[in-house]
C-alpha cells in the first residue's frame, strides 16, 4: 500500500511543489510573469539539465514509493505537480521571448528529461494514475477522481510533447515498453473527453503508425505479454476496436522482426539504371549525390539515366523524397519497411509467380501501421496486361512530380522483367505543435521481379 508520509517529506517533491506553486501564481492566462534565469538559478543552480535531473528525481521517488495496486490522493497529487512542473517548464522555455532563438536551452532540458529517464516514469505514472482509487471516501471521491483526470490529461499531454519534439524516435522507444499496457488501464476508465482525445491519439496517432518500427514493435509485443492484465482493461472500453486491430497489427509484425533481423543483409537492390538488372548490395553500389537515392552498379548506368532516363530533372524531387524519409524515418524502419514490401510481394504473388509474369508494380499502403488487408488501398497493376497508371492516394507536393516518372520507367522497366513496390506509410507529427497533423512518406524500391524474386533471394 502507497504510503504518502515516506515522500511527503522528500525535499525534492517539495522542491517542485514549490516551483509549480510559483509558476502557479505567476500565471496570467497563458503567460508566465517568471525569469527563467532566475528560476533555473534558484532551482538547481542554473542549469535546465540540472533541473530536469531534480524532477526525474522526484518522479522516480514518487513511482518507487507507490504499492502499485491502489492510488491516493497524495500519490495523484504528487504526480500531478511532478508533471505540470515539467509542462510549464518547457512552456516557458519555448515561450520565453528574452530565449527566442535559444534553442540549446529547450534542448538542453528536453535532453535531461530524456537522459535521467523522467520521460520513462512519465509512461510508468500514466499506468499508476489508473489504479483504482485507495479507501473511496465518499465526500471526496469526486474531487480526486476529478484530480487524477486532470493529472492524465497533463501527463499524456507532456508526453506527446516529446513525441512532437525532433527525437522523437529515441522517446518513442524509450516509451513503448509501458505505454500499451498504460493505455489499456486508462481505458478502462470512465475518463473525461480530453483525455479520451489523448488516448485515442497514442492509438491511432502514435502507436498504430510506430508498427513499421522494428524496435518499437518488440517493445510493445514484450509489454504485451508482460501486463497482460492491465492491459486488459481496455475490454468493454470505447476504445475496444482501435485496441483489437493494434493489438493484431502487433501479433502481425512481431513474428515479422526475426525474419527482418536474418535477412537484413541479402542483397536486395537492382540498379538504378535505365533497364539495368544488376542486383546487389546496396553498399556495393554508387549513389547519386543529388538526390541519395538513386543507385547504379556502375558510371554508364548512372550517366545513361541523368540523360536519356531523365534524372536531371527528376533528381530535386527524389532529393525532397530521400530528405522526407530521413527526416521522418529510422535506419532500422527503412530496412524493415523494404523487407515488409518484398514480403508481401512474395505472399500475394507466390501462386501467380509459378504460373505467368508476377505483376511488375506493386503498391502498398501502411497507412495504418500495417498492410491493409482489404479495400483498395492495395493495389497491383500488371503492365504486361494492363496500361500502367500509377497514383498513390496520400502523395502530393513533390510526390506528384514523381508519378510522372513511375509510368514512363515502369513501362519501359516491364520489358526486362525488373518491378517496382511502391509505399504509403503514415508518420505523426510535424514541426508544428498540432497532434492532428500527419505525415505521408512514400518509399520506391526497384525489384528483380523475373529471376532473383522467384528464387531464395527474395530479400
Ligand atoms: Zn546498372
Ligand atoms: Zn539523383
Amino acid at each position: 500500500m502507497f504510503d504518502s508520509a515516506r515522500i511527503v517529506d522528500s525535499s525534492v517533491v517539495d522542491q517542485a511543489s514549490r516551483v509549480h506553486a510559483a509558476f502557479f501564481a505567476s500565471k496570467s492566462g497563458d503567460a508566465y510573469n517568471i525569469d527563467i534565469h532566475s528560476f533555473l538559478d534558484g532551482a538547481t543552480g542554473g542549469s535546465a539539465h540540472q533541473w530536469a535531473a531534480t524532477l526525474a528525481n522526484s518522479f522516480r521517488r514518487t513511482v518507487r514509493a507507490m504499492g502499485r495496486r491502489f492510488i491516493d490522493a497524495t500519490a495523484i497529487m504528487l504526480i500531478d505537480t511532478i508533471v505540470e512542473t515539467a509542462h510549464d517548464t518547457l512552456s516557458l522555455l519555448k515561450d520565453s521571448d528574452e530565449l527566442e532563438g535559444n534553442v540549446p536551452v529547450v534542448r538542453d532540458f528536453v535532453n535531461g528529461l530524456l537522459d535521467t529517464g523522467y520521460v520513462d516514469q512519465l509512461t510508468q505514472a500514466v499506468g499508476l494514475l489508473a489504479l483504482p482509487l485507495a479507501g473511496r471516501p465518499h465526500d471526496s471521491a469526486h474531487g480526486i477522481e476529478h484530480t487524477r483526470q486532470e493529472a492524465l490529461f497533463q501527463a499524456l499531454l507532456l508526453l506527446r510533447m516529446f513525441l512532437d519534439v525532433r527525437l522523437r524516435y529515441a522517446p518513442l522507444i524509450s516509451v513503448s515498453h509501458g505505454l500499451l499496457s498504460a493505455l489499456g488501464a486508462t481505458a478502462g476508465l470512465n475518463l473525461v473527453p480530453d483525455v479520451k482525445e489523448l488516448v485515442q491519439y497514442f492509438l491511432n496517432g502514435v502507436l498504430q503508425p510506430a508498427l513499421t518500427n522494428p524496435q518499437i514493435v518488440s517493445a510493445l509485443a514484450q509489454d504485451m505479454s508482460d501486463s497482460t492484465q492491465r492491459l486488459n482493461q481496455y475490454r468493454q472500453s470505447t476504445f475496444q476496436p482501435q485496441f483489437d486491430a493494434l493489438i493484431a497489427g502487433i501479433e502481425r509484425q512481431r513474428l515479422r522482426v526475426p525474419r527482418w533481423m536474418v535477412k537484413a543483409d541479402r542483397p536486395d537492390r537492382v540498379c538504378d539504371g535505365l533497364q539495368c538488372i544488376v542486383v546487389g548490395e546496396k553498399r556495393r553500389f554508387r549513389q547519386c549525390t543529388g538526390c541519395n537515392y538513386r543507385l547504379y552498379c556502375s558510371v554508364p548506368c548512372q550517366r545513361s539515366d541523368w540523360t536519356t532516363g531523365n534524372h536531371r530533372n527528376t533528381c530535386r524531387a527524389y532529393l525532397s523524397l530521400s530528405t522526407e524519409l530521413t527526416a521522418l524515418t529510422s535506419p532500422s524502419t527503412r530496412s524493415f519497411l523494404r523487407f515488409m514490401m518484398n514480403e508481401d510481394y512474395l505472399r500475394d504473388h507466390a501462386g501467380s509467380a509459378a504460373g505467368g509474369s508476377p505483376p511488375n508494380i506493386a503498391m502498398f499502403d501502411y497507412r495504418g501501421g500495417y498492410r491493409a488487408e482489404s479495400g483498395n488501398t492495395v493495389r497491383y497493376v500488371d503492365c504486361f496486361t494492363e496500361p500502367v497508371t500509377v497514383s498513390a492516394p496520400g502523395l502530393s507536393g513533390p510526390h506528384e512530380a514523381l508519378e510522372a516518372d513511375y509510368v514512363q520507367r515502369t513501362a519501359r522497366d516491364a520489358e526486362v522483367g525488373v518491378g517496382w513496390n511502391i509505399c504509403i506509410v503514415r508518420y505523426m507529427g510535424s514541426e508544428s505543435d498540432s497532434y492532428s497533423s500527419l505525415t505521408f512518406v512514400h518509399r520506391i524500391l526497384r525489384k528483380a521481379i523475373v529471376s532473383p524474386f522467384n528464387a531464395a533471394t527474395s530479400g
